[in-house]
């Protein structure tokens, strides 16, 4: 696989690469952004069309309210600033799978701008990188190069995928590493996540990243010639391509040359990227307003609407939860994979008597289990209502936690929920009042300090009683009646 040049570690040490990303985002609306089309990956090609997304002459564009609430959500959610009247523009452009022949986009008045995301800076702090904007605009068809009999000499079309409502989201040159550039995208997916507005389906397209990059000596003051890499289908694989495109720019400088402002492909086989088209001469748009869209106004009232849609974001939410269940960062991240997942994981959690159990059962008994079974957490055989029942037995004390160790073992085998082995495996209930009072007995005598303390009028060292005998019955006692004889028998020594 060629790579760019070798270039030494004290040339590459001499550069300060720049980058700046622009993200399209495919918004999860039910129709089109401009029309009642279905808005639906997939389709027999050319059946989720009408006049207006089609671009016929006289159709009329009406805007989809779903996707101004979705870009409001997905601004707010990146810290951007809400424009409250913003403009629809044309963008001229003549390609075969945008037949209107424009794209309908915002330009100078985008909806949302002044944002940010965090980073880690790769010593040990984070960096901070700007938004610029954010706005509204629709998707163009695609042209169909393979898959048909005739396809070495004919390009297809199919237009379903015209008009679906995207949010760009257009960040500064502040990027400084490949890595940066990966741990950007993987943290505004999960917020779009998080947010719903999305499913940033890469493989169908619903997310889709430009990388700029450019690189320049350290210490300069002006920043180099971008290049653009367009259109690469996973985070890794940009990392990859601006990692290379780095290294290919400095090779171009370090021979004497220089680089040029232009559009390239990453081709993943070949571990390269391949110049698309000079971009030397600005595209010239032809940007003007949309004379068929009024301007879009969302006052106060409908922010404040919309923002009651907006969810605990992923970031406060692990750290709240890291000192709520006093569990680890790393823990937190687990919990949080998924917001779907952080959601059942705290109404459980909440059900239990210990909620910080329930945290620390799934992340080690169950997580263990689970990469040993090569199972994600979704897909567990012990539901989050088993883990809670599990830990709410190991706090009474009547279970221990070598047997839960086994019975996690066996619906782990069996694929059965812990319930189901749980009332199939329980020990026999010891209900014989004498039993349990012989038991007590010896651990009144010899636990003589808290005997003391609770004659003194600490009740609560009922508790420890009750759990050295649910320990020394293996958890077969009777849990209410061993609490009852529990109280009875301290009562009757008297108070000190
Ligand atoms: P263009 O007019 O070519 O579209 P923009 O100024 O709109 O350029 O910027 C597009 C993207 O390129 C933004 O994400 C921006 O941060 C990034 N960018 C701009 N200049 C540079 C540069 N010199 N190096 C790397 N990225 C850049
Ligand atoms: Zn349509
Ligand atoms: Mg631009």
């Amino acid at each position: 696989m060629p790579t760019a040049a070798a270039i030494s570690p004290e040339i590459l040490a001499k550069y300060q690469p720049v980058i700046g990303l622009e993200v399209h985002v495919q918004l999860l609306t039910r129709t089109k952004a401009f029309c009642g089309c279905v808005n639906q990956y997939g389709g027999e090609p050319n059946t989720h069309c009408c006049p207006t997304c089609l671009g016929l002459p006289g159709a009329l564009p009406v805007l989809n309210k779903q996707a101004v609430e979705f870009a409001v959500l997905a601004a707010k959610a990146i810290g951007c600033e809400i424009r409250e009247t913003s403009i629809f523009s044309r963008k001229n452009y003549f390609y075969p799978d945008s037949p209107k022949g424009y794209q309908i986009s915002q330009f100078d008045k985008p909806i949302a701008e002044h944002g940010e995301l965090f980073v880690p800076d790769g010593i040990g702090g984070t960096k901070r990188i700007g938004i610029t904007r954010l706005h509204l605009e629709e998707d163009a068809g695609k042209s169909v190069h393979d898959g048909f009999a005739d396809s070495v000499n004919r390009t297809y079309i199919d237009l379903n995928r015209c008009g679906t409502p995207l949010v760009e989201i257009v960040s500064e040159p502040d990027l400084r590493s490949a890595d940066q550039v990966f741990d950007y995208l993987t943290k505004l997916k999960e917020i779009l996540l998080y947010t719903a507005v999305s499913d940033c389906n890469m493989e169908e397209g619903s997310l889709r990243c430009d990388a700029n990059v450019s690189v320049m000596l350290k210490g300069a003051t002006e920043y180099g010639t971008k290049a653009e890499v367009k259109n690469v289908n996973s985070f890794r694989y940009i990392r990859s391509a601006v990692e290379y495109e780095i290294e290919r720019q400095i090779g171009v400088i370090e021979d004497g040359g220089r680089v040029i402002q232009e559009s390239r492909l990453w081709n993943n086989a070949e571990g390269r990227t391949y110049s698309m088209r000079s971009k030397e001469k600005a595209h010239d748009y032809r940007y003007f307003p949309e004379p068929d869209l009024p301007p879009l106004v969302v006052g106060p009232e409908w922010q404040a609407k919309i923002l009651r849609a907006m969810p605990e974001l992923p970031e406060p939410r692990r750290a709240r939860m890291i000192s709520e269940y006093e569990i680890s960062a790393q823990d937190a991240m687990t919990l949080t994979a998924t917001g779907a997942f952080a959601d059942r994981f705290e109404a459980a959690a909440k059900r239990a008597k210990s909620p910080r159990r329930v945290a620390n059962l799934i992340l080690s008994e169950l997580t263990s289990r689970l990469r040993l079974a090569e199972l994600e957490l979704e897909a567990s055989p012990v539901s989050l209502e088993g883990v809670v029942m599990a830990a709410d037995l190991l706090e009474s004390g009547e279970m221990s936690s070598k047997m839960l160790k086994q019975l996690l073992d066996m619906s782990f085998a069996n694929g059965e929920d812990f319930p189901v082995v749980y009332e199939r495996e329980k020990p026999q209930q010891i209900s014989d009042a004498s039993a349990i009072e012989g038991m007590i007995d010896e651990v009144i005598a010899a636990n003589a300090k808290q005997v003391e303390q609770y004659r003194k009028g600490k009740k609560t060292v009922a508790a420890f009683f009750v759990g050295q005998v649910m320990r020394a019955s293996k958890g077969q006692a009777n849990p209410a009646l061993l609490n009852e004889l529990v109280a009875r028998k301290l009562d009757e020594l008297g108070p000190l």
